[in-house]
C-alpha cells in the first residue's frame, strides 16, 4: 500500500512541483501551509491575490489543486472546498503529468462547443456528479458505472 502511495506521488509530481513553486512566495508574504491527509494545503499571503485575479472564473476561485498541493484563499476556503479539491487530487493521481494538458484540452473543447470552459469542463462535470452522488448517499459504484463508460469515449 505504501508503495502504491509513493508511485501516485511520483506519477503526480510534475503537477505537484508546479504547486510547490507557490510555497515560498506565499510563506514569505504571510501565508501558511500544512499537510492534511497527505496533501499540502497552502493559504493566505499571495494565494488570495493569485486566486482572486489570476483564474478564469469571474470573481476568482476559492481554491485550486495542483497535484498534491492545494492553494486556498484562506483556511475557511480550504475547509469548505476540501471534498471538492480532493477529487481533483484523485484526478491528478489518475492522469499524472497529463492532467493539466487534459484539463486544458477539455476546457478548449467546451469553448469550441460554445460552452463555458470552466463550468462545462468534463473533469468538473464528473466531479460535480460524484459530489452529488456522495451527498445523496448513493454507492460509488453507481457513479463509476457511468463515469468509466463515458471516460473511454
Ligand atoms: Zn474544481
Amino acid at each position: 500500500m505504501a508503495l502504491k502511495r509513493l508511485l501516485l506521488y511520483l506519477w503526480s509530481s510534475p503537477t505537484s512541483l508546479l504547486g510547490l513553486f507557490f510555497l515560498h512566495p506565499i510563506l514569505l508574504t504571510g501565508g501558511r501551509a500544512r499537510v492534511v491527509d497527505g496533501v499540502l494545503e497552502i493559504h493566505g499571503g499571495l494565494t488570495r491575490l493569485f486566486l482572486e485575479k489570476c483564474t478564469l472564473l469571474p470573481g476568482g476561485a476559492s481554491a485550486m489543486t495542483l497535484g498534491h498541493v492545494v492553494l486556498g484563499r484562506d483556511q475557511s476556503s480550504l475547509d469548505r472546498t476540501r471534498a471538492h479539491e480532493r477529487i481533483h487530487v484523485s484526478q491528478c493521481e489518475k492522469w499524472g503529468p497529463f492532467f493539466l494538458p487534459a484539463y486544458g484540452i477539455a476546457s478548449a473543447l467546451a469553448l469550441l462547443r460554445g460552452q463555458d470552459p470552466y463550468l462545462d469542463n468534463r473533469f468538473r462535470l464528473k466531479l460535480v456528479m460524484l459530489l452529488l452522488l456522495v451527498w445523496h448517499r448513493r454507492p460509488a459504484r453507481d457513479f463509476c458505472a457511468s463515469a468509466c463508460d463515458s471516460e473511454s469515449e
